[in-house]
């Protein structure tokens, strides 16, 4: 499988943050009927991808890797919605001014302890004629997907009963490293010390959540042509229909 299959659904970012693009990726989230946008192992390494949280040599080898180990690469979807449910709870506990539950607090630290293991400090710049005292010295990065593969296969087996039902299956490297990145956005997010403040949009149904960085921080909608467009068609509609039982 080649990268264009990576582009069979084209991601729309509206969030202004990784972690609220992360949370985006499941349309009408209010409605009874949700729309899943990154229910299978492609969709979800597409999404990666397209927001750059993997490169092309990486999603290729992820999208290898998933064909080859499909049940781990189902797992990984189903461990990416259940943390995009706690990461949307906590941002819309951000959001309404209020402290987000204990429990998603703790999940969330949880994937940051595991981010932990997979960031590795490099120096800034390799150029060797860049001013060397101006600007940090290094530079946050992920450990290549091979090495972060290996650490978890090195690890020592589950003991007891666990170990004895067999081998868990563990989570594939490249899903480690998309929720490891969207794990790191959140807690910047929410540690930044004068953020934009995290709104949802206002059309029905939708719960998408976005970064409110307009200067009046009046930004309703996560996109002007869609629920945007769509509340000022109702309105103009209900204008014309009060109009109309105005005349008769
Ligand atoms: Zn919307």
């Amino acid at each position: 499988m080649s990268l264009d299959a990576l582009q069979d659904k084209i991601y729309i970012r509206v969030g202004g943050a990784l972690c609220l693009d992360f949370c985006n990726t499941v349309g009408w989230r209010l409605r009874d009927v949700t729309y899943e946008l990154m229910g299978t192992p492609v969709r979800l390494i597409g999404w990666a991808w397209q927001t750059g949280v993997l490169s092309d040599e990486e999603a290729e080898a992820a999208l290898a890797e998933a064909a080859q180990r499909s049940e781990a690469a189902e797992m990984a979807c189903t461990e990416a919605a259940a943390f995009r449910e706690t990461l949307f709870r906590i941002l819309l506990a951000r959001s309404e001014g209020r402290p987000a539950a204990p429990a998603d607090t703790a999940a969330l630290n949880r994937r940051l302890a595991e981010a932990a293991a997979l960031r590795r400090l490099v120096p800034a710049s390799a150029a060797a004629d860049a001013d060397a005292t101006a600007g940090p010295a290094y530079r946050w990065a992920w450990a290549p997907l091979a090495d972060a593969a290996g650490q978890e296969s090195r690890r020592p087996g589950p003991a007891g009963a666990a170990a004895a039902a067999g081998p868990a299956l563990r989570l594939a490297a490249w899903a480690q490293r998309i929720l490891a990145a969207v794990a790191v956005s959140a807690a910047e997010l929410l540690t930044a010390p004068e953020p934009p403040p995290v709104r949802m949009c206002g059309g029905e149904g939708c719960g998408w959540l976005f970064l409110d960085e307009t200067r009046n921080r009046k930004r309703r909608w996560c996109s002007m042509s869609d629920c945007g467009n769509r509340a000022k068609q109702r309105r103009h509609y209900a204008k014309k229909a009060h109009e109309a039982g105005e005349s008769s």
